[in-house]
């Protein structure tokens, strides 16, 4: 049998790829925490130049042989010897490695440089002019990435629209034509929803989200429970950004941000248990396999599932309240003062359209999604053009939910996304949403008293399953095969749904 040992001299090389892209990471998040504004080009160069070499030592002649003895380079088949078969974990790596190679061998180091300086310099002039409002100001630069992507999608090469090839980068296999019917079933049961509860008597109270709350209070609450969802502080961090993420440089050293507005409690909650969801994926990841796809996550939308399982399933359920709600009234005795953990319940779940994707509500957030993707196509494809986004923007905006934003950074500059050259990456939001259900439910199933844990605090029950279930496979599996292999079936929207009508429908008593 041959194993992971007989590609070893292949991994020592990827090993060294990772840590070259690891520093580069951590000059990133580096860049979204402590650099100083003015720091903002050297960074760039900073960055682009190791994204460079990585690239380059993937591509290189003596990486491309020794990946020759086993993968036939002409249809990317391993070969298999009589009598000597790969085993799975071999099978697995090498099928990943192929296609990171493949991927990476269509695109000139050249571009792969200059495609990495100017998003992260686009990234900058977007803060700037987000902060100013005013989209005029980061036009020139979205025109230069938006053309360095369709360049992209050309070097990479693509079936039907040069969209797939962008799409296939944070999702593997996923492709419009499975993704149009798959938003058109989920836009045909929300929107009705929506009505419903928009036409519904029943009358959310939320306004104690929005009192005045202590900011190193929120944080603090914030790290509590990371710490009860297992998130392990020892390989981890907790920093302040504008935007919250999660990076990783090995699965020993995974950081997340969040923020903290003083007068909107959920901002800083939330984010913290989202991002503790990602964070408890890249710390679950087998740190044997670091460096090879085998210690690596398989996508964007099974990330995602894991953040919005936490987020959703878990922090806006009753369960996770009757624990953690005698506390945060404690902390902020003042604030939630005669209130109990029901309407507290209801008020974080209270759905109402609203102009920001980030602070959208469950229902609501996937129709911010599909805005998105309709838009990113007709960009890539060239049918649309950048200059007349926000006007775009804004009819889809009253189209999909009803309002329309008063400038823009309310409505086409509130994502960071495009600034770093990350289209197609908005749907994978909504397959995280999908599947985020679609695996709780199967949590439940085969964890029967898992609600009562979760009602006494313990968390790490959860953590565990999918630790065991997902997070320590790496790419072994594709994420279609991973969510067979975990529920028994592949992506389904039903569970998604049947979960929303339910859970609103008691909500506004439909
Ligand atoms: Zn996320």
């Amino acid at each position: 049998m041959k194993t992971l040992k007989t590609v070893e001299a292949l991994t020592a090389k990827l090993l060294e790829i990772q840590r070259i892209n690891s520093a580069a990471s951590l000059l990133s998040w580096d860049q979204e925490t402590y650099m100083p504004a003015g720091g903002g080009e050297a960074r760039a160069e900073q960055i682009s130049t190791l994204q460079g070499i990585a690239h380059q030592k993937l591509i290189a002649p003596d990486f491309e042989r020794l990946l020759a003895a086993w993968i036939d380079p002409e249809t990317g088949e391993i070969r298999d010897s009589p009598g000597e078969a790969w085993d799975e974990p071999a099978r697995s790596l090498l099928r990943e490695v192929w296609r990171d190679f493949s991927r990476a061998k269509k695109l000139p180091s050249d571009f792969v440089v200059t495609l990495s300086r100017e998003c992260s310099l686009a990234q900058q002039v977007w803060t700037e002019a987000k902060d100013n409002k005013a989209f005029s100001q980061f036009l020139p630069n979205l025109r230069t990435v938006l053309a360095l992507k369709r360049q992209e999608a050309e070097y990479l090469g693509y079936r039907d629209s040069p969209y797939n090839a962008l799409l296939d980068t944070y999702e593997p296999g996923s492709t419009i034509a499975a993704l149009r019917p798959l938003f058109a079933q989920i836009k045909g049961r929300l929107v009705p929803l929506l009505k419903k509860i928009q036409q519904s008597s029943a009358q959310i109270d939320d306004t104690m989200l929005f009192h005045t709350f202590d900011q190193a209070r929120q944080l603090e609450f914030g790290r509590m429970v990371l710490i009860a969802m297992g998130y392990d502080f020892e390989r981890g961090r907790l920093d302040l950004s504008a935007h919250p993420f999660t990076t990783s440089f090995h699965p020993t050293d995974v950081r997340v941000t969040t923020r903290v507005h003083e007068h909107d409690l959920q901002s800083c909650l939330f984010s913290c248990i989202h991002e503790g969801g990602h964070g408890l994926y890249d710390q679950g990841l087998d740190p044997r396999y670091f460096g090879t796809p085998l210690g690596d996550s398989v996508s964007l939308g099974i990330h995602e599932s894991q953040s919005r399982m936490w987020e959703n399933c878990v922090g806006r359920s009753r369960a996770f309240w009757r624990f953690f709600f005698p506390m945060l009234q404690a902390t902020f005795h003042h604030q939630l003062r005669g209130l109990d953990e029901e309407q507290f319940y209801a008020a974080i779940n209270r759905v109402k359209p609203s102009l920001i994707r980030v602070e959208a509500d469950e229902l609501t957030y996937n129709l911010h999604i599909m805005l998105r993707f309709e838009i990113e196509q007709d960009l890539i494809e060239g049918r649309t053009r950048p200059e007349d986004l926000p006007g775009i923007w804004n009819r889809k905006m009253e189209e999909y939910l009803g309002i329309v934003p008063s400038n823009d950074a309310e409505g086409v500059l509130q994502d960071v996304h495009w600034s770093f050259g990350a289209f197609g990456y908005f749907p994978t939001y909504t397959l995280g949403n999908l599947y985020s259900v679609q695996f709780y439910q199967q949590a439940k199933l085969e964890i029967p008293h898992l609600e009562d844990e979760i009602a006494a605090g313990q968390l790490t029950v959860l953590r565990h399953w999918l630790g065991q279930k997902i997070h320590r496979w790496g790419r072994m599996f594709t994420p279609d095969h991973l969510a067979r292999r975990v529920t028994g079936r592949s992506l389904d929207p039903e569970p998604f749904l049947s979960y929303v009508e339910q859970k609103y429908g008691e909500l506004y008593g439909l």
